[in-house]
């Protein structure tokens, strides 16, 4: 569902009229998702000339400012030159500018700093942040990063075989997860308050064959809490004790602080 719409039901135009209009995305790897052939101006004048049927000359001016905000100096020349001749920061700056340009209700960034090093990755996070409050823009990061949505997200949803198996406020599923997947991932994450020699608990197994799921929990042969009942049925994302704060899991309500214990 976007703002009303069930996206399932839009035919292939109606999409396009939303992709790059209301709905903006950002891509993991900007060096991939830019063209290499166009300049860095031709890719967001584009976008406007397509959506908001702008003049070249004001399509022009919008990239401009477009690139003003997103902390890219000098814009005029920049907007001349190709993504080979940014550096990757500013890449990535350069695509938040397009996913911006029409003035989208929404933007989703999938892993938008993966593929930059660690001070860049916090910059590029901070100008997503402030940007999207400023504009009134809701953000979907997508992530593997546990720092990151510590950081910034204010929902969280756990995705597990391409369903969402938890979902809370950030604090909920940080200090009282209820899902054994979320648990586990947070056993993962290496800490600064645990032993250096400390082994890290990886997450046993394999993520599973998403053609060959059959009806029970898909997390059943990773669970160290899996009874009988989980091979029954899929379990339904269900309310926890906590407002808001959902999981999908049969055994939900019988984790204790011991479990959650990362
Ligand atoms: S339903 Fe069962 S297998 Fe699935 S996560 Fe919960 S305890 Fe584990």
């Amino acid at each position: 569902m976007f703002d009303g719409r069930d996206l399932l039901t839009l035919s292939e135009e109606e999409m396009r009229q939303l992709r790059g209009s209301q709905i903006g995305m950002i891509f993991q790897e900007p060096m991939t998702s830019l063209n290499p052939v166009l300049t860095i101006g031709r890719q967001i004048t584009e976008t406007l000339e397509q959506h908001r049927g702008a003049t070249p000359a004001a399509a022009n001016k919008r990239a401009e400012e477009l690139l003003g905000l997103v902390g890219i100096a000098d814009a005029g020349r920049r907007l001349r030159q190709y993504p080979h001749q940014l550096s990757g920061g500013m890449r990535q700056r350069a695509m938040i500018a397009i996913a911006l340009a029409c003035d989208p209700k929404l933007i989703i960034a999938d892993e938008p700093t993966t593929a930059l090093d660690v001070t860049i990755q916090a910059q590029i996070l901070e100008l997503m942040k402030d940007l999207t409050q400023r504009l009134n823009i809701a953000l979907v990061v997508i992530t593997h990063n546990l720092g990151v949505v510590a950081r910034y997200a204010t929902r969280v949803n756990v995705m597990y075989a391409g369903r969402i198996v938890e979902s809370g406020s950030a604090a909920a599923i940080y200090h009282n997860p209820r899902h054994p997947y979320t648990i586990a991932l947070l056993r993962s994450v290496p800490r600064l308050d645990r032993p250096r020699q400390a082994r890290l608990e990886p997450v046993e197994g394999q993520p599973p064959d998403l053609t060959r799921l059959d009806g029970g929990c898909a997390f059943r042969p990773r669970c160290r809490f899996a009874t009988e009942v989980c091979a029954t049925a899929r379990p339904p994302l269900t309310l926890t004790s906590e407002p808001g704060h959902t999981a999908a899991c049969f055994h939900s309500a019988d984790l204790t602080k011991t479990d959650q214990a990362a």
